[in-house]
């Protein structure tokens, strides 16, 4: 099999089977088949296991001379003149980016329904919602379009969508991927991460997309470890923390109990489990959204119709291009976190709002480093619910915003969490999610791999 012949499987199968899942929002056809000829003419290379593997990448990762669109109205005709790092760095491992992904309207939800563009269906149910943000990268996986996809993690949006899916989601550790040619959400939380079918593929990708990059000044220059080499079946040893926070009202009684028989299950492979308390969890999602909206108001202030993106056609004074721009540019979800930023970050309720949210996430962070300190893993489940109806949340998005409970407080203390299928209830797939100490990507892999 050539890589030429591999590419254009994988591109026929996408024009095939995608109309029924909408998960991309650009192939990359032209592109796809020019790498993979040069490949060809090169010849694979036997030590690098990526070489000539297809993939998928979420739209707000910037790639160069190919549409970007962090699914917005305000970015619809933007063609970035460089890659992503973490592209970059894949490229160089020679896998081949085969399109760009539908997501939440620049990573802002967990259904992938904000975007401009389509509705993104569960790869188990077409009725239900996949998950979000990165949606579009967990149905393309999930439907088996790509071995493994590229997202991005702010507040849980590569862990939930691999749950709701029934797939691999790896948020690795803050500062882990470079996070250079991302466009930025809220810069504190963010980070790419990558959804694969199984343990072992994930570990593969991340190996070959991390490390240090000059372009990123908060990216980490530790050694990035051959995580596929130190995958075991063995846990006798392993001590796994579950707090009782994660398995309290509003978590759904089915998946708490698809969780508890997994976690029963790492017991049975040699894990010893306590019960344990990450007390400020009920603060998240608060503290989250203040935060975060506020990272983002400020990230957002580029888009003033100037520069690039989306320009109002009937301004007529500078103002008016900036207000006309932004007004029909932004979908609805953006405009209610920039507003929500707006405020908080405003002298009047610094105070009260941000201030008093960025406290929260200290102890938060405290709460993790006391846990962490006699235990090597956390477990939980990554979402209180399994995918539901289109259209459920819409009205309200408070109960949206609750949905990210259990995920959130991970992005609060950069910490790496993994999601993982554990089950299913009613034909849907359960997440389980395994959250490391900050750079123990490495055990979060073995104990998934052990699981699976
Ligand atoms: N659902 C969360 C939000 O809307 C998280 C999104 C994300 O991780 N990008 O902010």
């Amino acid at each position: 099999l050539t890589v030429e012949e591999l590419v254009t499987a994988t591109l026929d199968n996408i024009a095939k089977i995608d109309s029924k899942y909408q998960a991309f929002i650009t192939v990359m056809d032209e592109s796809a088949l020019a790498q993979a000829r040069a490949l060809d003419e090169r010849g694979v290379d036997p030590d690098e296991i990526l070489s000539g593997i297809p993939y998928g990448i979420k739209d707000n990762l910037v790639t160069k001379g190919v549409l970007t669109t962090a699914a917005s109205r305000m970015l619809a005709n933007f063609v970035p003149i460089y890659d992503a790092t973490v592209v970059a760095n894949l490229k160089k491992h020679g896998a081949i980016g085969v399109g760009k992904l539908n997501m939440d309207e620049f990573a802002m939800g967990s259904t992938t329904e904000t975007s401009y563009f389509q509705e993104t269906k569960n790869a188990w149910d077409q009725t239900k919602v996949p998950g979000g943000s990165s949606g579009g990268s967990a149905v393309a996986v999930a439907t088996g379009q790509v071995p493994f996809a590229l997202g991005t993690d702010t507040g849980g949006s590569v862990r939930q969508p691999a749950a709701f899916n029934g797939i691999v989601g790896m948020k690795p550790t803050y500062g882990r991927i470079s996070r250079f040619g991302a466009i930025a959400f809220g810069s504190s939380f963010d980070q790419v991460g990558i959804l694969t079918r199984t343990v072992k593929d994930n570990a593969y990708v991340l190996a070959a997309a991390a490390g240090h990059d000059d372009q990123d000044q908060t990216s980490s220059d530790r050694p990035v470890p051959d995580y596929a080499a130190q995958l075991t079946t063995d846990l006798s040893g392993l001590k796994v923390a579950v707090p009782s926070e994660y398995f309290g009202a509003g978590v759904d009684k089915n998946v708490q109990a698809t969780v508890k028989a997994a976690i029963n299950q790492l017991v049975k492979l040699g894990a010893s489990v306590d019960t344990v308390s990450l007390p400020h969890t009920k603060y998240g999602v608060a503290a989250y959204y203040i935060l975060a909206s506020s990272e983002a108001s400020s990230n957002l202030q580029r888009f003033d119709g100037i520069r690039y993106g989306y320009r109002a056609s009937d301004a007529k004074t500078l103002e008016e291009v900036y207000v006309q721009s932004r007004s029909q540019g932004f979908g609805p979800e953006v405009k209610r976190r920039i507003m929500l930023g707006t405020y908080s970050l405003s002298a009047g309720s610094y105070d009260a709002f941000f201030k008093k949210a960025a406290q929260v996430r200290t102890l938060m962070i405290e709460d993790f480093q006391r846990v962490f300190a006699d235990y090597d893993i956390i477990v939980a489940p990554t979402a209180p619910n399994v995918a539901y109806d289109f259209g459920q949340n819409t009205d309200d998005p408070e109960v949206t915003y609750m949905n990210d409970a259990l995920t959130i407080p991970v992005n609060m203390a950069g910490l790496p969490a993994m999601s993982i299928n554990a089950g299913f209830v009613n034909g849907l797939p359960v997440g389980m999610q395994l959250i490391g100490a900050a750079f123990a990507e490495a055990t979060l892999y073995q104990v998934g791999y052990a699981f699976e």
